[in-house]
């Protein structure tokens, strides 16, 4: 008989399931009222949810339009790279043989086996996240391509979403273009205020559709800075269940923390702790940390919900890069799950130093010009700027844009991450491209221009 892949997107039943990993979970059947009506009608691709059955021993397939490799001029990809763990010498790696044909040619959908298997290993690693039926892992384009693709399984147009305020700026025009009402969740710098969270649930209009999910970036938020604490981590898993929410957990910056205090687990990781696992839709990528312009990340999560991302990608660019992803296998393998995590934490240093200067630089230019607190992973200040009452102390707007602009610093305007649009005195500044004098000429600069605006 013939089964179906992964993104077969099959629903299993309605009862919970206690997954090989020991954790209970929330059965596939709670999904089906999360999927939007598009995603309940895409269907699986009829060729490649049966790609996983050409490796089946002794089966002769005539399925695909795969070319022939053998017309393909490549004969090997060479490439140098630094091994975390011997930082004195390069080492060398080839792709050819089968290696090589696996990367010119179509793959799954849901990855390169091998880098799916290389990032169950890492979930469980850094997240507790065993091997089971209740969840599994597909590799996109980015983050980004899976983010677009998960709010499209899950979002009708019209509906509501709850989006952490500041938020983003790159998820607000999907959820615009769905025409959604986008409920803004206050954050501090401790992350979401789970007190206004619960505020916004229990005073929902009755009768009014009620959101399926929260959007959050919970460690070096772009653009905040902050991370979130565990605490208030908890509080929003709690809040979750009690109002049936799902948790779009995008966090590019999880390796990129470097605060004093231990990192706080991930909701990928706390939800474990939940009575039935489930609500949680991870996002990770590799773009902070071995390269944005290759675009992998990776989408962990409720194997429905991970369905569903699939059927759009086999409807949409078919699949990830096969050769991107067998160039990062090849050098993740290389590396093991040791030189991946030294060299996060290298970056991490690269990027605590990067703070350090930027925040020096504020310290000495804009005390009582300037209102921060400092981030504890990633990559930006979101600094509020003292400006003159009259002159629309509540808008960064116009000062960032003219005025600094003409004194040869870009920022940008924090109203550009409120999906309202509207006004505040925020300014988002990303510190990971500048070295320690550009840091203090700008920011010098940059006070230059409020003293002018306050004497005005
Ligand atoms: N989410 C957030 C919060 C980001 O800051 C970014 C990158 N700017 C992305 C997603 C997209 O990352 P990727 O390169 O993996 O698509």
């Amino acid at each position: 008989m013939i089964k179906e892949s992964t993104d077969s997107g099959e629903i299993n039943g309605s009862q919970p399931l206690m997954s090989s990993d020991g954790v209970k979970y929330l059965p596939d059947a709670f999904y089906t009222s999360f999927l939007s009506d598009i995603a309940k009608n895409r269907k699986p691709s009829p060729i490649r949810s049966l790609f996983p059955l050409e490796s089946r021993p002794g089966l002769i397939s005539f399925l695909a339009g795969k070319p022939n490799a053998t017309t393909f001029p490549f004969t090997s990809f060479s490439f140098t790279a630094q091994d975390p763990l011997n930082p004195d010498r390069d080492t060398a790696l080839t792709i050819d043989g089968p290696a090589l044909a696996q990367g010119l040619q179509y793959g799954d959908t849901s990855g390169l086996h091998g880098l799916l298997e290389w990032i169950y290993g890492l979930q469980e690693a850094q997240h507790g996240r065993k091997r089971g039926e209740g969840w599994r892992v597909s590799v996109g384009a980015g983050s980004q391509d899976l983010i677009f693709k998960a709010v499209a399984a899950l979002v009708n147009p019209g509906d509501p979403v709850l989006v952490e305020s500041p938020v983003y700026a790159g998820v607000i025009p999907m959820f615009q273009s769905l025409n959604c009402e986008q409920i803004e969740v206050e954050t501090d710098a401790h992350g979401i205020c789970a007190s206004s969270l619960r505020s916004i649930l229990e005073n929902w209009p009755s009768g009014k559709l009620k959101p399926k999910v929260l959007y959050s970036v919970p460690y070096g938020c772009n653009p905040t800075g902050m991370t979130a604490t565990l605490e208030r981590r908890k509080e929003v898993l709690a809040l979750s269940r009690e109002h049936n929410f799902l948790i779009l957990e995008d966090d590019p910056y999880f390796y990129l923390y470097y605060g004093d205090a231990p990192r706080p687990p991930s909701y990928f990781a706390l939800e474990l702790e939940e009575p039935e696992a489930g609500r949680v839709l991870r996002f990770d990528s590799l773009s902070k940390i071995l390269s944005a312009g290759i675009r992998i990340g990776f989408a962990s999560g409720p194997a429905p919900l991970l369905n569903a991302i699939d059927r759009h990608t086999s409807t949409s660019n078919l699949q990830t890069s096969t050769l991107t992803q067998v160039i990062i296998h090849t050098l993740l393998e290389s590396w093991g799950y040791e030189g991946f995590i030294t060299h996060t934490r290298n970056v991490a240093a690269f990027y605590r130093h990067k703070r350090d200067v930027f925040e020096t630089a504020l310290q000495k230019h804009l005390s009582g010009l300037a209102e921060w607190s400092s981030p504890q992973a990633g990559m930006f200040f979101w600094f509020k700027l003292l400006l003159n009452e009259q002159d629309g102390a509540g808008d960064s707007e116009s000062i960032i844009r003219t005025k600094a602009l003409e004194r040869g610093v870009l920022a940008l305007p924090g109203t550009a991450f409120l999906p309202n649009g509207r006004k505040t005195a925020y300014v988002r500044a990303a510190f990971s491209l500048t070295g320690e004098e550009e840091v203090n000429e700008a920011i010098r600069r940059l006070r230059e221009v409020i003293l002018e605006d306050r004497a005005a």
